[in-house]
């Protein structure tokens, strides 16, 4: 049976039941119909905080290599094992749903549920962030439209509208055109709704006050003096916030085995901080004992921001860090061809490790416990995770093969004791770089320290805003890189684990906000265009409502 097949064959159970597991009352929830419902905060009792377990992966490869599905699988797992584990995930975007990579609620027999809901619409926080970003964005343009009191220069509006569809087709529009009455015409563009800054900040934001604050702190564009203008000089972030108030409460669903997922929150890891809000992992460490989250793409990606941007609104580190790697992946590092991934080849197997190895020993330098897990796909032979798991025990490292994908909790009790049995070792988080360093210095730092590089270089136009944003106190915000989640390097075709290399910056966002500037390298976009056959092409739903196609 394929994702969809199994997840509708399966039985939920009423989302109040799900609740009650975490001992929350039918009054601290919101149903949105029978098997999803939304959290409401702050939890009446303050609760002690349990373990938490962070799932980040090797470089994948453009399907994605299980690292959601392993969550799911290992939650389950420890629940089976008896340890009370709540899920803190990410919700999809409609972009790689219709596009290449499917869903974000796991697969096989290791799923969040229902799937066919939390992939499309779900509570509808994107339509919700969306909504409000475009408000902005319209709002920006009828003030320059209305007088433009604030002296808003057009050419420099930073702000642009989203989508949450790869579109593009809508990377750079013209806007305005049609005379007087129709705007003013500029120069603008879309992004894909998980790179708007409100993602961001509703993901990072502690509670509506912090929300409204944050979003009153978000640069629109610059004046014609080249002075900043925010949203808290267009006086319009209370409306803001007021159309995210529901977007800002975590998702209760639940796992095919009934335990509890709190999803909520979707950045992109490679064109944003790749992390679920920290409103719905904090509530998931008061619900259970152990919180299973995990962080966008590679370790190099979501890890690093995990631990970089991440923690310090937490305020709370990793127990454990699980990484999750595949037999394929690796294969397809050490130089194989995605058409014969699925022949034996030890020796690619091993070249490619390196790409496992570096990312071990990146999380390792944050003094945190790491774990491997080996997700296995059918195709792996024996004699490939007997060559893997050995590499990786050679390192010192634990590590365990996962079969949740065909078992679900059954298949990964061996990981869920080396988790757990990991959580209980001393950590002692260390960051990379000290608060308030400047942001080549950050930059620098990631890219030796984690990537494996040797150094950055920046764009004259990155040069020339790295002065703009030391006048206004920017230059020592934590940095934010979006870059290709397929390589270490900003060169999607560089696999393995290449050294001395250079990270090209092209140029910088201040998402002041969020808290972060984003460091644009390579040619990574923040719109994303769709593949040549998008799994759209092969969706469909009955006269009955029975649904083909979503993975
Ligand atoms: P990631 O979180 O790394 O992007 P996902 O967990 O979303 O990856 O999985 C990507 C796809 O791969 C899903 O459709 C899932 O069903 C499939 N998948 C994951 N693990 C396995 C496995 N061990 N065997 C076969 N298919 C798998």
């Amino acid at each position: 049976m394929n994702d969809i097949e199994i997840s509708q064959a399966t039985k939920l159970e009423p989302i109040e039941k799900i609740a009650a597991k975490v001992g929350l009352t039918p009054d601290q929830i919101e149903p949105y119909g029978h098997t999803k419902a939304k959290i409401d905060l702050p939890l009446a009792e303050s609760r002690p905080q349990g373990k938490l377990v962070l799932v980040t992966s090797i470089n994948p490869t453009p399907a994605g290599e299980g690292k959601s599905t392993v969550v799911v699988g290992l939650g389950d797992a420890m629940n089976r094992l008896g340890h009370q584990t709540v899920l803190a995930l990410r919700e999809p975007s409609l972009g790689p749903v219709m596009g290449l990579k499917g869903g974000a609620t796991g697969g096989g027999y290791a799923q969040v549920v229902p799937m066919e809901d939390i992939n499309l619409h779900f509570t509808g926080d994107m339509h919700a962030l969306t909504e409000a970003h475009d408000t902005l964005a319209a709002l920006i343009d009828n003030h320059i439209q209305q007088g433009n009191a604030l002296n808003l220069d057009p050419r420099q509006i930073v702000w642009k509208r989203v989508l949450d569809i790869n579109d593009r087709a809508l990377r750079q529009t013209v806007i305005g055109l049609g005379g007087r009455t129709s705007g003013v015409p500029r120069q603008d563009g879309f992004d894909i709704t998980v790179a708007s800054e409100l993602m961001a900040v509703l993901c990072l934001s502690e509670d509506l006050t912090d929300l409204k604050r944050r979003v009153n702190r978000i640069l629109i564009g610059y004046n014609y003096d080249r002075e900043p203008v925010t949203v808290g000089d267009l006086k319009v972030g209370g409306a803001i916030t007021l159309l995210l108030k529901d977007a800002i409460k975590p998702n209760l669903v639940q796992t095919l085995e009934h335990n509890p997922a709190i999803i909520h929150g979707g950045p992109f890891a490679n064109i944003a901080h790749g992390c679920n809000s920290v409103l719905a992992t904090q509530t998931a460490l008061q619900l259970g004992d152990y919180t299973v989250t995990e962080a966008g793409f590679g370790a190099d990606l979501g890890g690093e921001k995990f631990m970089d941007i991440k923690t310090p609104v937490l305020g709370k580190t990793p127990d454990a860090v699980v990484i999750v790697a595949t037999i394929r992946a690796l294969k397809y590092n050490g130089g194989v061809k995605r058409a014969d991934l699925e022949q034996e080849n030890v020796a690619a197997l091993q070249q490619g490790s390196a790409n496992l190895k570096r990312h071990i020993a990146s999380m390792q330098q944050y003094g945190v416990p790491v774990v491997v897990a080996i997700n296995r796909f059918t195709s792996d032979t024996d004699a490939e995770v007997a060559a893997l798991t050995a590499d990786v025990a050679a390192l010192n490292v634990p590590v365990a093969t996962t079969t949740v994908w065909a078992d679900g909790g059954a298949g990964a009790a061996d990981l869920a004791e080396k988790v757990v049995a990991a959580t209980k070792q001393p950590s002692h988080f260390t960051r990379l770089t000290p608060e308030h360093t400047d942001l080549v210095t950050q930059m620098t730092a990631i890219t030796q320290k984690i990537y494996g590089g040797a150094k950055v270089e920046l764009s004259t136009k990155a040069q020339r805003q790295l002065k703009t944003f030391a006048k206004y106190g920017w230059d020592k915000l934590p940095v934010c890189m979006a870059k290709t989640q397929y390589s270490l390097t900003d060169d999607a075709h560089a696999l393995g684990a290449p050294t001395d290399f250079t990270i090209h910056v092209r140029e910088f966002a201040p998402r002041l906000g969020a808290g972060f500037v984003v460091a644009m390298t390579g040619n990574v976009l923040t719109m994303p265009g769709l593949p040549k056959h998008p799994a759209a092409l092969d969706m469909d739903i009955d006269a009955d409502g029975k649904i083909t196609g979503l993975f």
